[in-house]
């Protein structure tokens, strides 16, 4: 049986992303992860009751884990706090991810959900900063592995591991 991998929807071509848009892999990377694992795709905005389109979200006064840990939040530009909506998606996402056994993911980089090295710094000024997003997080600390997609070789190589 091929091990289940969590991937962002987005990536698989869906446009769920806050302007309606997709970001998704080539077809032959797609692919190549769909002969090697079965692909268990969420987008953790939308789990979290947020619409499409929706307005851009970062996190403020720090990242991901520091939201589990209620030290930081996440905003919309127009100063909307969305930290709930955010934190719903990713429960839903490691509910997904427990279900099918995932012990890897592959999610989109610099999402204030999806990012796992990097994501927005909260001034909406396009700075990165170091840090992972909310879903991410929550996934990291129950032992699931984020690889985002310049990782994905890493990925390749965890799952040929596996079998
Ligand atoms: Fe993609 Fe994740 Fe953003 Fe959904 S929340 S659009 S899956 S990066």
């Amino acid at each position: 049986q091929k091990p289940s991998v969590l991937v962002s929807a987005c990536l698989l071509g869906d446009p769920v992303r806050y302007d309606g848009q997709t970001k998704g892999m080539s077809a032959s990377l797609v692919n190549q992860l769909a002969n090697i694992a079965k692909v268990i795709p969420i987008c953790p905005e939308m789990a979290g009751d947020l619409p499409v389109p929706r307005s851009a979200a970062e996190i403020i006064h720090g990242d991901g884990r520091d939201v589990w840990r209620a030290l930081a939040m996440v905003q919309t530009a127009d100063k909307q706090d969305v930290t709930s909506a955010f934190k719903a998606g990713a429960e839903k996402a490691l509910a997904l991810a427990k279900a099918n056994q995932c012990q890897f993911a592959l999610l989109m980089a610099r999402s204030p959900s999806c990012g796992n090295v990097q994501i927005y710094d909260g001034s909406f000024q396009s700075q990165l900063r170091e840090g992972m997003g909310v879903t991410t997080a929550l996934l990291t600390q129950h032992g699931i592995t984020v690889f985002n997609p310049s990782q994905i070789e890493e990925l390749f190589e965890q799952l040929a591991d596996t079998e």
